[in-house]
């Protein structure tokens, strides 16, 4: 999958998501993720078709919300997605949240979306280590991606290493912290010495940690800035500097407690 790639949430199913997807294709990105519950699916595709970029070079993400977990309604909720989208497979579909009772028959039916060949890849998101653990006792198809938060003041050091030995690609949703990192000095001071903003050094820092990223953009010239970020590399030093940022501190909720 692309290490990059757009986030598109909190996006209005208007002007604002075509305008960002189209932004993002003209400036190069491969990959877009949203999900029902955005409620811009319909926007996206929209701008996906009129880009003109092929449909195969397009890596297409969403996410089954909470309310349709379980098997029927997965495998309907899928139908809806591909519906608005106005596509007929998507490269990854996710189980959005872990909820407690639903999340095993819902996973069945993405291993059957999977199995049917009617999905390129199926995940989780917001799973902690003993959700994963939990869902491998009956899973036949291990989990492919966990898109988790992730940025310098939430670390996950633990489900890092726990997602690298199981071979589960880790998605950061959230990279710039919502933005609320951009004025740390740290990053800063790395950003004057290559002449990148803080947001493009956490998103080098994702993708030399192997970390997938999705940083969201409404605004064309940091959707194209925001990908501007192969051309430079973090020493060790850097990346343990930005490390060091963490405060195992959320700005969404813990998948342990989340009412939703
Ligand atoms: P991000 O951490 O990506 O931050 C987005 C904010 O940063 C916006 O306010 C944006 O402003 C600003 N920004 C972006 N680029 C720059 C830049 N270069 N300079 C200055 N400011 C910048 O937030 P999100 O929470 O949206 O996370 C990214 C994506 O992750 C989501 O869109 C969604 O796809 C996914 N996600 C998944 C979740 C899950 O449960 N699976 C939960 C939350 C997010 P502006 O738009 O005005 O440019």
């Amino acid at each position: 999958m692309p290490q990059f790639g757009l986030g598109v949430w909190k996006m209005s199913n208007d002007d604002e998501v075509t305008t960002a997807v189209k932004a993002a294709l003209d400036a190069g990105y491969t990959a877009i993720d949203t999900a029902a519950i955005y409620k811009n699916e319909e926007g996206a595709g929209q701008a996906i078709k009129d880009s003109g970029v092929r449909r195969e070079d397009i890596f297409l993400t969403s996410k089954v919300w909470n309310d349709d977990q379980g098997y029927e309604s997965t495998l309907k909720a899928y139908e809806a997605s591909l519906e608005r989208l106005g596509v007929n497979y998507l490269d990854l579909y996710l189980i959005h949240w872990p909820g407690v009772n639903k999340y095993k028959d819902t996973w069945r039916a993405l291993e059957k979306l999977y199995n049917d060949g009617r999905v390129r890849a199926i995940g989780v998101s917001n799973f902690h280590i003993h959700h994963l653990e939990e869902l491998k006792k009956d899973a036949t198809i291990k989990p492919m991606v966990n898109q988790v938060e992730f940025h310098p003041l939430l670390v996950q050091e633990d489900l890092r290493a726990y997602c690298r030995k199981q071979d589960i690609q880790m998605e950061a949703w959230s990279p710039l912290a919502q933005g609320q990192l951009l004025d740390n000095p740290t990053l800063k001071e790395i950003g004057d010495k290559y002449g990148k903003s803080p947001a493009q050094v956490i998103i080098r820092w994702d993708l030399q940690h192997g970390v997938v990223t999705i940083p969201k953009s409404s605004t064309p010239k940091r959707i194209a800035q925001n990908k501007d970020v192969f051309d430079f590399e973090l020493t060790e030093e850097e990346i343990k500097a930005i490390d060091s940022l963490n405060k195992n501190e959320r700005m969404g909720s813990d998948p342990d407690d989340f009412k939703f």
